[in-house]
């Protein structure tokens, strides 16, 4: 049997220490650029030596992560950083960006390829996908069964990661755009500032602030067997920004386990007091993440959003000081110990209160607890049966500074070597185009909306109601509207999902006969799944979609190449690049292909945010509410929730985007396609919205600047084009 190898985090050397003292078989750390962990300590060029080094004399691997989307000004640089890592270190490389994926195959082949978790992969396609690119291990989407993982890692020889222990994102990982709207700190740059760590609540109840979108974090222990039994080759650590003492207690409590599984597997059980260990050195409460389930009840951690630490018990008794009106003693029974220097943390009805532990008696009750009576002499709002956690375990400290106390010899946080500029790709800045391609395309949501603006609609139209679509019984009705459109020389285009299990994938080849047969030939993806299953069809053509994160031209270039050019006709790059590096991708893509492409923009609508699998009712459910249709931040920003077919619950931004009034620029800089989106709008608005974008670029078509200025001056005070954002148009992400 492979034993499966456990990877731990390495944000900075004491953490390396811990991870390689506690039992890790490698470790994943990053340069102090390009990690998804930009505010982790990471490692100069020079550290990043040695720490290998190091690691190696240990046996233990590691696995460079550079898992962050790479705009094209940086990849002369992401070159010349990884020539000269490779020079001492080639285990592997986690990657996100198929750019750098180009890269590594062109300059680099020998090197190991790792899918980074931000490339959401979840399905058995875009596995094969991955495999057939190159890469030599796959981190699966957190979401995934340990049945929709076992179904994939059957049927493909790539490797298998998983992560195993430690905090969740509430979204999908690269399909977040959170941080990124609501304040250019982009997730997928790893800059997140975690606004699903942060209270919100529902209109109108506003004295109800949980926190609703904030997971709780993984332990698998209790599974270890099955993760073994399947075909994951490794179990992964999450937590490079977390403390060496976290990596240390982590680390070593999992190798702990999974060498106890393979001495003697009907021996395995779990002690408690490593439960409590793990719980102390940082966690919300634990849960089995999506292994066990697909929309599993207690993935949310309503209450708090940090570490909890453990529940020791609550306040059974006080004794008070009248005169001085203070608190003289409180007790606590518990089966857990308390130690001086202890920080205890009651949870009262004013808020928490913490307490270091100076001094304490302890009786052994005859339940197997124990009462302790500790002296408080202070004021406080502790009350009786208020619940007291443990924020502070000093024993557990101790142990895990034990396993990184010894020093490395020095180093020093000097950047690296000069950068010489070496030509990746070829490059000219200086892509223009007129106004006479562009035009607008409309994205619509729903059968009846669809049904409510058809008769006014002018342009290509993109349809995302997947379970429409599924229906048999809506083909009639798909079939007019193409029939409609294709009157007017436009076309439908079907948008197929982003998440996409399995079971659902298979559904795909029967509706796209279907939808061939009356005529569709147009289709929008955003899965690499799925655009790997319809590239494989003849007389389709493809629109690459903005949740396949394409940040370069190199990553443009590699996936429609690999995708079969051919069938490649349109493509929305991500919406976190600004109009200036959207330009330069687009330049450099003209200067190094041939293939002419239509480049859309989202121009109009409120950008979905997050996608989790994470049922919008359970939210709800969770306060014994009805279900709302939107949660509300602690500034009072308003944010829509919304599904998709498979019950996934989708966020959206509190603004709206609208890009009308660059409408100018935009196409001069070489997009073609105009997207307005529909969802949140109502049907007469969406009609205005688009016929007064149609009218912009038709007085741009006919290079009637003046009266173009005009009209767009006759718009400002349209409440339609108030109180918008620009999106990052702009100033772009950091
Ligand atoms: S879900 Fe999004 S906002 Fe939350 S931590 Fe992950 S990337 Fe950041």
């Amino acid at each position: 049997m492979r034993k499966l190898e456990l990877v731990s985090p390495a944000g900075n050397f004491d953490q390396l220490k811990a991870a390689i003292n506690g039992g890790a078989d490698a470790v994943y750390l990053a340069y102090t650029r390009y990690g998804a962990r930009a505010y982790a300590k990471n490692f100069s060029l020079e550290e990043l030596e040695e720490a290998t080094s190091y690691a190696s004399k240990n046996n233990v691997k590691c696995y460079l992560t550079l898992n962050t989307l790479i705009k094209d000004k940086e990849l002369e640089d992401t070159f010349e950083f990884l020539k000269h890592y490779f020079s001492f270190n080639q285990d592997g490389i986690i990657i996100q960006d198929f750019g750098i994926l180009k890269l590594l195959k062109d300059r680099f082949p020998s090197v190991p390829i790792h899918a980074s978790t931000q490339l959401n992969i979840h399905n058995n396609s875009s596995v094969k996908l991955l495999e057939e690119m190159g890469f030599k291990r796959i981190v699966l989407a957190r979401e995934m069964t340990l049945g929709e993982i076992n179904s994939v890692s059957m049927h493909n020889n790539v490797e298998i990661e998983v992560f195993g222990h430690g905090s969740q994102c509430y979204s999908y990982s690269g399909l977040c755009y959170f941080s990124s709207f609501i304040g250019s700190r982009s997730g997928n740059r790893g800059r997140c500032s975690q606004p699903c760590r942060m209270k919100y609540h529902f209109p109108e109840r506003m004295a109800e602030k949980r926190f609703f979108l904030s997971k709780n974090d993984i332990c698998t222990l209790d599974i270890l067997p099955e993760i073994i039994n399947s075909e994951i080759t490794a179990l992964k650590i999450e937590g490079r920004m977390k403390t060496p003492q976290y990596t240390a207690i982590t680390t070593s409590i999992y190798r702990k386990y999974i060498d106890r599984y393979y001495q003697d597997p009907n021996a395995y059980s779990v002690d408690s007091i490593d439960i409590f260990r793990l719980k102390q050195v940082f966690s919300r409460d634990l849960c089995t993440g999506y292994f066990k389930e697909s929309f599993p009840d207690n993935i949310i951690s309503l209450k708090k959003s940090g570490s909890v630490g453990n529940f020791m018990g609550k306040i059974s008794s006080i004794e008070f000081d009248e005169k001085k009106r203070i608190i003289k003693n409180i007790y606590i029974k518990s089966k857990w110990s308390i130690n001086k220097k202890d920080i205890l943390e009651v949870w009262t009805k004013k808020g928490n209160e913490r307490i270091e532990i100076i001094d304490f008696e302890r009786k052994f009750l005859k339940n197997e607890k124990f009462l302790y009576k500790i002296p408080l002499g202070i004021k406080s709002s502790i009350s009786l049966n208020d619940r007291v956690f443990k924020y502070y375990d000093k024993a557990i400290d101790d142990f895990s500074r034990s396993f990184y106390a010894y020093k490395l010899k020095g180093t020093n946080n000097g950047n690296i070597f000069s950068l010489e500029k070496k030509e990746i790709i070829k490059d000219v800045y200086s892509y223009e185009q007129g106004f006479e391609n562009s035009s607008l395309v409309l994205l619509i949501h729903e059968k009846e909306f669809l049904k409510k603006i058809l008769d006014e609609t002018r342009e290509d139209l993109v349809y995302s109601g997947y379970g429409d679509l599924l229906d048999s019984k809506n083909v009639g009705f798909f079939e007019n509207v193409n029939w409609h459109l294709n009157k007017i020389k436009k076309r439908l285009i079907i948008k197929l999902p982003s998440i996409i299990y399995d079971h659902d994938l298979e559904k795909i080849p029967p509706l796209l006969n279907r939808m061939l047969e009356i005529g569709v030939s147009h289709y929008y993806v955003s899965n690499i799944g799925v655009a790997r299953l319809l590239s494989k069809f003849k007389d389709i053509n493809l629109i690459l979609g903005a949740d396949l994160n394409i940040f370069n031209s190199l990553a443009l270039g590699y996936l429609s190449d690999f995708l079969n050019k051919k069938n490649i006709v349109g493509v929305e790059l991500s919406a976190e690049l600004n109009l200036d590096e959207l330009n330069a991708l687009i330049s450099r893509y003209y200067s190094n292909n041939d293939k002419k492409l239509n480049f859309l923009l989202y121009a109009y609508g409120y950008y979905p945010l997050t996608i989790a699998r994470v049922r919008k009712d359970s939210l709800a459910k969770a306060k014994r509410k009805k279900s709302f249709d939107s949660l509300v931040d602690e500034k009072g920003y308003s944010f829509y929730l919304g599904n998709d077919y498979n019950e996934n619950t989708i966020l959206f931004n509190s603004r709206k985007t609208c890009l009308l009034f660059d409408l100018e620029h935009i196409i001069k800089k070489g997009i073609s396609n105009i997207l307005i989106d529909s969802n949140f709008i109502a049907p007469l608005d969406y009609i205005e919205v688009s016929s007064s974008f149609r009218k912009g670029l038709q007085l741009l078509h006919d290079k009637d600047l003046d009266g173009y200025g005009r009209y767009l001056n006759s718009l400002r005070r349209n409440e339609l084009f108030q109180d918008y954002t620009k999106g990052h148009l702009n100033k772009g992400v950091i």
